[in-house]
C-alpha cells in the first residue's frame, strides 16, 4: 500500500499532487515537501510546499489556497462587499478555515464583531500554524471562532449581520448545502434590512451551470444581485466568479468608495471594473 493518499504520486523520485478536476482533465503540482497530512473528522487535510505556489492548503485532494495566489481570492471575496456596505459593523464568515478572509475583514476599523463559522477546527489550526502568508497569524479579539456547520448555524438567525461572506469549498461533501436555496433564504433572514452577502460561485469556464444556478437563487431573494470575477491561477479555469446579493446598496461607481487597505490585488480600478462580464457569461445569465 502507498504511504501517500491517492492524489500524491511519486514519479522518478519526485512528488506530485494531482487534482482530478473533471473526467477529462487533471492538474498536477510538483511538491517540494509534505508539511502536514492528517485526516480530520470531516476531510483529509494537507499543507504542501509546492515549487510554483509555495505553501498550499489541500482538502480531500483539492487545492484551496496558496501562499502565492491566495490573496487574490481572499481580497476579492472580502473587499467588494465590505466596500459596498457603507458601515459594516457585524460580519459573518462561513467556511474560510484558512483565515484569509477574516484577516482582510479585520482591516476595517468600524467592524465591531466577526463571527467565523467553520465546520473543521483542524483547518483553522493548521492554517494558523503552517500558512502565515494566508492567515496572517490572525489574532484579533473581534474574531469569534465558532466550530459548527454553517448550514445549521444560520437556521434560526434574524436581522443580525451587515455583511455575510460565504467562503466555502466546492459544492460537494460538507459544503454542498452551502449552495442550496434554503441556505440562501436563511442568509437573507440573517442579514439586516440593508445587508449585503457574497459567495464564491465557481468557475464560469467549467461550471457555468453552478454559477448560473447560484445567481438565480440569490436573484430570487435579493432586489440587487451582481456577479463579479477575478483570475485565480490555481483555480481550475483561472476565471473565478463571486455572486453578490444586496438588500439596498447598488454596486454602481463602487470604485469611488474604495479606501486603501494595503491590498496586493484589489485597487480602485479593480473594484470599479470587476463587475464587467465577458459576453459568454452575460449570455448564459439571461
Ligand atoms: N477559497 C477556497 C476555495 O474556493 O477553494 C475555500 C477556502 S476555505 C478553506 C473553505 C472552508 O469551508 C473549509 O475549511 C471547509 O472546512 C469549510 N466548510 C465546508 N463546508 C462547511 C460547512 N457546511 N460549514 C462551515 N464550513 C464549511
Amino acid at each position: 500500500m502507498s504511504k501517500f493518499p491517492s492524489y500524491i504520486q511519486e514519479v522518478d523520485g519526485e512528488l506530485w499532487l494531482t487534482e482530478d478536476e473533471r473526467d477529462n482533465m487533471k492538474l498536477s503540482y510538483r511538491v517540494k515537501d509534505i508539511i502536514f497530512a492528517e485526516q480530520s473528522p470531516f476531510q483529509h487535510v494537507m499543507i504542501l510546499d509546492t515549487y510554483d505556489f509555495g505553501r498550499t492548503l489541500v482538502l480531500d485532494g483539492v487545492v484551496q489556497t496558496t501562499s502565492v495566489d491566495g490573496y487574490i481570492y481572499n481580497e476579492m471575496i472580502s473587499h467588494i462587499p465590505m466596500t459596498l456596505h457603507p458601515n459594516p459593523k457585524t460580519v459573518l464568515i462561513i467556511g474560510g478555515g484558512d483565515c484569509g478572509v477574516a484577516k482582510e475583514v479585520t482591516k476595517y476599523d468600524q467592524v465591531e464583531h466577526i463571527d467565523m463559522v467553520e465546520i473543521d477546527k483542524f483547518v483553522v489550526d493548521v492554517s494558523l500554524k503552517y500558512l502565515p502568508e494566508v492567515s496572517g497569524n490572525l489574532s484579533d479579539e473581534r474574531v469569534n471562532f465558532i466550530y459548527t456547520d454553517g448550514v445549521k448555524f444560520v437556521q434560526e438567525l434574524e436581522n443580525k449581520y451587515d455583511v455575510i461572506i460565504i467562503d466555502s469549498s466546492d459544492p460537494v461533501g460538507p459544503a454542498e448545502q452551502l449552495f442550496s436555496e434554503e441556505f440562501y433564504q436563511n442568509l437573507h433572514k440573517a442579514l439586516k434590512p440593508d445587508g449585503v452577502m457574497v459567495c464564491q460561485s465557481q468557475s464560469p469556464a467549467f461550471h457555468m451551470d453552478v454559477t448560473k444556478q447560484t445567481y438565480q437563487r440569490i436573484n430570487n431573494l435579493f432586489p440587487i444581485t451582481s456577479i463579479y470575477t477575478a483570475v485565480v491561477p490555481t483555480y481550475p479555469g483561472g476565471l473565478w466568479s463571486f455572486t453578490l446579493g444586496s438588500k439596498k446598496y447598488e454596486p454602481k461607481n463602487l470604485g469611488e468608495k474604495w479606501q486603501d487597505k494595503s491590498t496586493k490585488y484589489v485597487n480602485q480600478g479593480i473594484v470599479e471594473s470587476c463587475f464587467v462580464l465577458p459576453e459568454f457569461m452575460k449570455n448564459n445569465l439571461k
